[in-house]
């Protein structure tokens, strides 16, 4: 299990996946691999914290992980605040391209118009020549180590000397704006999501080498299993799950080949002069595009638009196809338990009624319907702002976006009076 130090002493933040949601990033562990302080999941025994509610999970003692732990040695510094993020990510706009591929996928697979491609400012973050795009910015910038401290950048030793280059995955670049316009993040929509084994049972393996695709499209990988003491070379296909059971009918072990995480912070807290996302975790206002000319940054939204009601959805490119459907403003949180970041930017936009829309395949789920109890008593704490729950049937979309697009607006009912 790779692990990379926090802020507090003897918690790490998992890279690997997280034993309670199975996603990579953002989640804790103590020292002992006992409790997780989850993102994602809800329980009822959590705090809040600058990354967001953390909700507390005790592992089985008997479970606890007993993979080797591997703890990511880095030189990161802290993260710089948000003005000077903003800075460099405008400097940064300038210098990256938006690719052919990328502009394609947001026309055609998400039902972009042209215009609001450009009005939202994606990006490309290129294979090769990073370094190049660094060097640019910082010529843009009044020196060097105006990089340091920002997600995203790192420094390292070359040949000729240290010199500054750009982390990640290659990918579509999002941008997340302030409530005052300051792009303070990225998340990158990896164009090729790393492939990873699914295993479950009495069953051992990893990935060898990836090989071309299937006729019906889908990823192949030639794996390594060691099942029971045996070690056999096969080739797995994505979507295609093995169970196995005993003659007696019990299950012994199960295998998929999956496509990992698509969407990732753009970070560089694992290289030396990089800096992780942290704390606080950037969320993303979206507004509609044809607000987008006339917002300056430092501007507060509701200078733009009547901000007395605002949506909130799971992701920022939802949030961005959102907010021109609705014609409102839209928060795109990394989680559902994120609700608590909201708190203070809804307050400064004078937000009045907060309307939740989440998918519609997750809205029903026992740890969804936790998280969004607790919002309410949350909200019912702190604000007297009215708090409403958007539903629709799946068949209409299942994300807000999709919804929007099909022509349907969802169903609103009210959460807590105000
Ligand atoms: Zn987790």
């Amino acid at each position: 299990m790779k692990l990379r130090r926090t802020k507090h002493d003897g918690w790490y933040e998992i890279q690997a996946r997280c034993p309670i949601c199975g996603h990579k990033g953002w989640c804790r562990i103590n020292r002992e691999l006992t409790i997780v302080h989850c993102m994602r999941v809800a329980s009822d025994d959590y705090f809040d914290s600058i990354i967001g509610r953390q909700f507390r999970h005790y592992l089985d003692p008997n479970a606890v992980p007993k993979t080797k732990v591997e703890i990511e040695m880095s030189n990161a510094v802290e993260k710089k605040p948000d003005y000077h993020l903003n800075r460099v990510y405008r400097a940064l706009l300038k210098e990256l391209p938006l690719s052919p591929e990328h502009f394609t996928h947001l026309l055609d697979d998400r039902n972009f118009e042209e215009k609001v491609v450009r009005l939202r400012e994606y990006r490309t973050m290129p294979t090769q020549e990073r370094y190049k795009i660094a060097k640019s910015v910082i010529n843009r910038l009044s020196d060097n180590s105006d990089l340091l401290g920002v997600p995203g950048f790192f420094c390292q030793e070359g040949r000729y000397g240290p010199y500054w280059t750009m982390a990640g995955g290659a990918g579509l670049m999002i941008p997340f704006r302030t409530v005052t316009n300051e792009i303070t993040g990225w998340q990158i929509r990896v164009d090729n999501p790393a492939l990873e084994l699914d295993m479950e049972g009495a069953i051992k393996g990893e990935i060898l080498e990836e090989l071309p695709r299937d006729e019906s499209g889908n990823r192949t990988a030639k794996c390594s299993l060691k099942i029971q003491d045996k070690i056999l070379e096969v080739i797995l296909t994505e979507k295609d799950k093995k169970v196995c059971y005993s003659k007696s009918g019990q299950f012994v072990f199960s295998v998929e080949l999956k496509q990992g995480q698509r969407y990732w912070w753009w970070s560089s807290g694992s290289k030396d002069n990089g800096s992780s996302i942290g704390g606080p975790i950037p969320i993303h206002l979206a507004l509609p595009s044809p607000c987008l000319k006339f917002w300056e940054t430092g501007d507060l939204a509701n200078n733009l638009l009547d901000c007395s009601e605002v949506w909130v959805t799971e992701g920022p490119i939802k949030a961005d196809k959102a907010a021109d459907g609705l014609l409102k403003p839209v928060f795109g949180i990394p989680g559902v338990g994120a609700f608590s970041l909201l708190l203070e930017p809804l307050k400064k936009l004078g937000c009045k009624h907060i309307v939740f829309a989440y998918d519609a395949d997750v809205i029903k789920t026992p740890e969804v319907e936790m998280a969004l109890e607790q919002c309410v008593e949350f909200f019912a704490k702190e604000t007297d702002m009215k708090l409403s729950l958007a539903m629709w049937d799946i068949s209409y979309g299942k994300g807000l976006d999709d919804l929007l697009d099909n022509g349907y607006t969802p169903h609103v009912s009210t959460l807590l009076e105000a």
